[in-house]
Protein backbone atom coordinates (compact mmCIF):
# COMPACT_ATOMS: atom_id res chain seq x y z
CA UNK A 1 0.00 0.00 0.00
CA UNK A 2 1.61 3.63 -1.16
CA UNK A 3 0.55 6.42 1.18
CA UNK A 4 1.22 9.72 -0.43
CA UNK A 5 1.04 12.86 2.11
CA UNK A 6 1.29 16.45 1.33
CA UNK A 7 3.90 18.79 2.59
CA UNK A 8 2.86 22.64 2.14
CA UNK A 9 5.87 24.81 1.10
CA UNK A 10 6.10 28.63 -0.04
CA UNK A 11 2.39 29.82 -0.16
CA UNK A 12 0.72 27.29 -2.47
CA UNK A 13 3.14 24.35 -3.06
CA UNK A 14 2.73 20.71 -1.92
CA UNK A 15 5.62 18.35 -1.64
CA UNK A 16 4.21 14.93 -1.90
CA UNK A 17 5.90 12.09 0.61
CA UNK A 18 5.50 8.82 -0.59
CA UNK A 19 5.71 6.08 2.10
CA UNK A 20 5.35 1.89 1.37
CA UNK A 21 2.76 0.33 3.82
CA UNK A 22 4.65 1.35 7.38
CA UNK A 23 8.03 1.20 5.86
CA UNK A 24 10.33 4.53 7.34
CA UNK A 25 11.84 4.94 3.44
CA UNK A 26 10.25 7.02 1.60
CA UNK A 27 10.66 9.16 -1.83
CA UNK A 28 9.98 12.70 -1.76
CA UNK A 29 8.46 14.49 -5.31
CA UNK A 30 9.44 18.31 -5.76
CA UNK A 31 11.17 19.78 -2.50
CA UNK A 32 10.22 23.44 -2.86
CA UNK A 33 12.02 23.98 0.19
CA UNK A 34 13.69 21.74 2.84
CA UNK A 35 12.98 22.73 6.46
CA UNK A 36 9.47 21.57 6.62
CA UNK A 37 10.22 18.00 4.59
CA UNK A 38 13.16 17.75 7.10
CA UNK A 39 10.80 18.73 9.80
CA UNK A 40 8.35 16.12 8.72
CA UNK A 41 10.56 13.61 8.28
CA UNK A 42 12.03 14.04 11.89
CA UNK A 43 8.49 13.93 13.03
CA UNK A 44 7.63 10.79 11.42
CA UNK A 45 10.89 8.91 12.06
CA UNK A 46 11.42 8.37 8.13
CA UNK A 47 14.44 8.44 6.06
CA UNK A 48 14.32 9.81 2.79
CA UNK A 49 15.57 6.72 -0.36
CA UNK A 50 15.41 9.34 -3.12
CA UNK A 51 14.35 12.50 -4.58
CA UNK A 52 12.43 12.83 -8.10
CA UNK A 53 12.44 16.31 -9.59
CA UNK A 54 9.37 17.08 -12.39
CA UNK A 55 10.86 20.26 -13.90
CA UNK A 56 13.40 22.70 -12.99
CA UNK A 57 11.31 25.17 -11.57
CA UNK A 58 12.91 26.80 -8.02
CA UNK A 59 9.89 26.17 -6.29
CA UNK A 60 10.18 22.38 -6.87
CA UNK A 61 13.98 22.40 -6.27
CA UNK A 62 15.04 24.26 -3.76
CA UNK A 63 14.96 22.28 -1.15
CA UNK A 64 17.14 19.88 -2.80
CA UNK A 65 20.61 20.80 -1.75
CA UNK A 66 20.01 21.48 1.57
CA UNK A 67 18.11 17.82 1.97
CA UNK A 68 21.78 16.83 0.74
CA UNK A 69 23.52 18.10 3.51
CA UNK A 70 21.57 16.00 6.13
CA UNK A 71 20.97 12.86 3.65
CA UNK A 72 23.88 13.17 1.35
CA UNK A 73 23.79 9.81 -0.34
CA UNK A 74 20.43 9.24 -1.58
CA UNK A 75 19.53 9.93 -4.98
CA UNK A 76 17.99 12.80 -7.39
CA UNK A 77 16.17 11.67 -10.18
CA UNK A 78 14.82 14.14 -13.24
CA UNK A 79 14.78 15.65 -16.48
CA UNK A 80 18.07 16.28 -18.41
CA UNK A 81 19.49 19.67 -18.37
CA UNK A 82 17.02 21.13 -20.11
CA UNK A 83 17.97 24.49 -22.87
CA UNK A 84 18.95 27.23 -20.58
CA UNK A 85 15.69 29.39 -22.16
CA UNK A 86 13.88 27.13 -20.09
CA UNK A 87 15.32 28.55 -16.56
CA UNK A 88 13.40 30.94 -14.62
CA UNK A 89 16.05 34.11 -13.27
CA UNK A 90 15.33 32.50 -9.74
CA UNK A 91 15.90 28.89 -10.46
CA UNK A 92 18.43 26.95 -8.90
CA UNK A 93 21.52 25.35 -10.85
CA UNK A 94 20.12 21.85 -9.88
CA UNK A 95 21.46 20.00 -13.03
CA UNK A 96 24.51 19.62 -11.01
CA UNK A 97 22.85 17.43 -7.66
CA UNK A 98 20.82 15.47 -10.49
CA UNK A 99 22.38 12.09 -9.81
CA UNK A 100 20.44 10.26 -12.72
CA UNK A 101 18.32 11.80 -16.07
CA UNK A 102 15.55 10.04 -16.82
CA UNK A 103 13.38 10.94 -19.90
CA UNK A 104 10.62 9.23 -21.25
CA UNK A 105 9.66 5.78 -21.56
CA UNK A 106 12.34 4.97 -18.49
CA UNK A 107 11.85 2.92 -15.70
CA UNK A 108 12.89 4.27 -12.28
CA UNK A 109 13.58 1.80 -9.54
CA UNK A 110 15.04 2.71 -6.20
CA UNK A 111 17.39 0.01 -4.62
CA UNK A 112 16.10 -1.82 -1.54
CA UNK A 113 12.55 -0.70 -1.68
CA UNK A 114 9.67 -1.87 -3.88
CA UNK A 115 9.14 2.02 -5.35
CA UNK A 116 8.77 1.58 -9.11
CA UNK A 117 7.87 4.34 -11.17
CA UNK A 118 7.25 4.79 -15.15
CA UNK A 119 8.53 8.23 -16.62
CA UNK A 120 6.71 10.12 -19.29
CA UNK A 121 7.83 13.05 -20.90
CA UNK A 122 5.18 15.55 -20.73
CA UNK A 123 6.30 19.29 -22.69
CA UNK A 124 4.75 22.41 -22.80
CA UNK A 125 5.22 24.06 -19.66
CA UNK A 126 8.33 23.36 -19.43
CA UNK A 127 10.35 21.75 -21.85
CA UNK A 128 12.01 19.19 -19.69
CA UNK A 129 9.09 18.56 -17.66
CA UNK A 130 8.24 14.95 -16.52
CA UNK A 131 5.21 12.69 -14.65
CA UNK A 132 6.19 10.13 -12.45
CA UNK A 133 3.70 7.22 -12.83
CA UNK A 134 3.09 4.16 -10.31
CA UNK A 135 0.28 1.98 -8.79
CA UNK A 136 -2.52 4.31 -10.68
CA UNK A 137 -0.91 7.64 -9.06
CA UNK A 138 0.50 9.96 -11.64
CA UNK A 139 2.99 12.85 -10.13
CA UNK A 140 2.36 15.87 -12.61
CA UNK A 141 3.96 18.97 -11.16
CA UNK A 142 2.98 21.93 -13.15
CA UNK A 143 1.52 20.35 -15.97
CA UNK A 144 -1.78 19.03 -15.39
CA UNK A 145 -3.79 20.92 -12.17
CA UNK A 146 -7.19 20.06 -10.94
CA UNK A 147 -9.42 22.03 -13.17
CA UNK A 148 -6.70 23.55 -14.79
CA UNK A 149 -3.26 23.54 -16.15
CA UNK A 150 0.43 25.03 -16.16
CA UNK A 151 1.28 28.23 -18.11
CA UNK A 152 3.69 27.87 -20.84
CA UNK A 153 7.16 29.15 -20.57
CA UNK A 154 9.54 27.27 -22.53
CA UNK A 155 7.01 24.91 -24.38
CA UNK A 156 4.25 25.74 -27.21
CA UNK A 157 0.92 24.96 -26.93
CA UNK A 158 1.13 22.25 -29.58
CA UNK A 159 3.47 20.61 -26.78
CA UNK A 160 1.08 21.47 -23.75
CA UNK A 161 -2.14 19.87 -25.73
CA UNK A 162 -0.13 16.69 -26.68
CA UNK A 163 0.77 16.30 -22.92
CA UNK A 164 -2.40 17.08 -21.32
CA UNK A 165 -3.80 14.02 -24.04
CA UNK A 166 -1.27 11.76 -23.08
CA UNK A 167 -2.36 12.06 -19.31
CA UNK A 168 -5.66 12.22 -20.45
CA UNK A 169 -5.19 8.61 -21.77
CA UNK A 170 -4.27 7.48 -18.55
CA UNK A 171 -7.25 5.33 -16.47
CA UNK A 172 -9.87 7.96 -15.05
CA UNK A 173 -9.55 6.32 -11.77
CA UNK A 174 -5.39 7.13 -12.23
CA UNK A 175 -5.36 9.89 -9.28
CA UNK A 176 -3.57 13.27 -9.93
CA UNK A 177 -1.17 14.52 -7.93
CA UNK A 178 -0.15 17.97 -8.81
CA UNK A 179 2.17 20.66 -7.55
CA UNK A 180 -0.18 23.40 -6.45
CA UNK A 181 -3.12 24.64 -4.70
CA UNK A 182 -4.95 26.26 -7.46
CA UNK A 183 -8.20 24.01 -7.67
CA UNK A 184 -10.49 27.09 -6.61
CA UNK A 185 -9.11 29.29 -8.89
CA UNK A 186 -8.53 26.78 -11.58
CA UNK A 187 -12.69 26.10 -11.34
CA UNK A 188 -13.92 29.99 -11.36
CA UNK A 189 -11.74 30.45 -14.75
CA UNK A 190 -13.78 26.22 -15.79
CA UNK A 191 -17.06 27.91 -14.78
CA UNK A 192 -16.70 31.40 -17.15
CA UNK A 193 -15.85 28.63 -20.28
CA UNK A 194 -18.84 26.24 -19.37
CA UNK A 195 -21.20 27.93 -16.98
CA UNK A 196 -23.96 25.14 -17.78
CA UNK A 197 -21.78 22.46 -16.95
CA UNK A 198 -23.28 20.79 -13.46
CA UNK A 199 -20.24 18.60 -13.13
CA UNK A 200 -17.79 22.10 -12.98
CA UNK A 201 -20.57 23.87 -10.17
CA UNK A 202 -20.92 21.15 -7.61
CA UNK A 203 -17.14 20.36 -7.80
CA UNK A 204 -16.79 24.41 -7.70
CA UNK A 205 -19.13 24.13 -4.59
CA UNK A 206 -17.08 20.92 -3.17
CA UNK A 207 -13.84 22.08 -3.39
CA UNK A 208 -14.34 25.44 -2.13
CA UNK A 209 -15.74 23.94 0.90
CA UNK A 210 -13.03 22.32 1.27
CA UNK A 211 -10.52 25.55 0.91
CA UNK A 212 -12.74 27.07 3.44
CA UNK A 213 -11.79 24.52 6.15
CA UNK A 214 -8.19 24.75 5.16
CA UNK A 215 -8.30 20.88 3.13
CA UNK A 216 -6.01 19.49 0.87
CA UNK A 217 -8.17 19.52 -2.40
CA UNK A 218 -6.14 16.57 -3.98
CA UNK A 219 -5.48 14.28 -5.30
CA UNK A 220 -8.20 15.05 -8.11
CA UNK A 221 -8.55 11.72 -11.03
CA UNK A 222 -7.74 11.69 -14.26
CA UNK A 223 -11.97 11.27 -14.86
CA UNK A 224 -12.85 14.06 -12.89
CA UNK A 225 -10.11 16.44 -14.37
CA UNK A 226 -11.51 15.02 -18.23
CA UNK A 227 -15.58 16.08 -16.89
CA UNK A 228 -14.43 19.15 -15.02
CA UNK A 229 -11.18 20.74 -16.62
CA UNK A 230 -11.70 23.26 -19.81
CA UNK A 231 -7.98 22.15 -20.40
CA UNK A 232 -9.15 18.75 -20.65
CA UNK A 233 -11.69 19.46 -22.86
CA UNK A 234 -10.65 21.00 -25.55
CA UNK A 235 -12.82 18.78 -28.12
CA UNK A 236 -16.35 19.24 -26.54
CA UNK A 237 -18.84 22.13 -28.57
CA UNK A 238 -19.28 24.21 -25.45
CA UNK A 239 -15.70 24.49 -24.88
CA UNK A 240 -14.32 25.26 -28.47
CA UNK A 241 -17.44 27.85 -28.92
CA UNK A 242 -16.22 29.61 -26.08
CA UNK A 243 -12.61 29.82 -27.10
CA UNK A 244 -13.64 30.97 -30.46
CA UNK A 245 -15.37 33.44 -28.84
CA UNK A 246 -13.13 34.84 -26.63
CA UNK A 247 -10.63 34.58 -29.57
CA UNK A 248 -12.85 35.85 -32.34
CA UNK A 249 -12.28 33.01 -35.15
CA UNK A 250 -12.83 29.82 -36.18
CA UNK A 251 -10.45 27.46 -34.42
CA UNK A 252 -9.42 24.25 -35.92
CA UNK A 253 -6.76 22.16 -34.12
CA UNK A 254 -7.31 21.27 -30.37
CA UNK A 255 -4.32 23.27 -29.64
CA UNK A 256 -5.56 26.35 -31.01
CA UNK A 257 -8.38 26.19 -28.96
CA UNK A 258 -5.83 24.91 -26.01
CA UNK A 259 -4.04 28.23 -27.07
CA UNK A 260 -7.32 30.88 -27.21
CA UNK A 261 -8.10 29.65 -23.53
CA UNK A 262 -4.21 29.59 -22.07
CA UNK A 263 -4.51 33.32 -23.06
CA UNK A 264 -7.64 33.98 -21.67
CA UNK A 265 -7.13 33.06 -18.92
CA UNK A 266 -3.63 34.56 -18.31
CA UNK A 267 -4.67 37.55 -19.78
CA UNK A 268 -8.37 38.50 -19.28
CA UNK A 269 -9.98 36.43 -16.10
CA UNK A 270 -9.21 37.20 -13.01
ZN1 LIG B 1 6.91 25.21 -12.88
Amino acid sequence: MLHVTPVSALSDNYIWILQRDELPQVVIIDPTEAKPVLQYLSDNSLTPVSILITHQHYDHTGGVAEILDVFPYISVIGPAIAPSKTALSIDLPIPRLITFTVGEGDAVFIPGTDFKFEVIAIPGHTLDHLAYLTEEKVFCGDTLFAGGCGRLFSGTAQMMTKSLGRLGSLPAETLVYCSHEYTVDNLGFAKWVEPERSDIVDRDALEMAKQEKGEVTLPSSIGLELSTNPFMRLQQTDVKQAAEKYAGKTLQDDWEVFGALREWKDTKYD
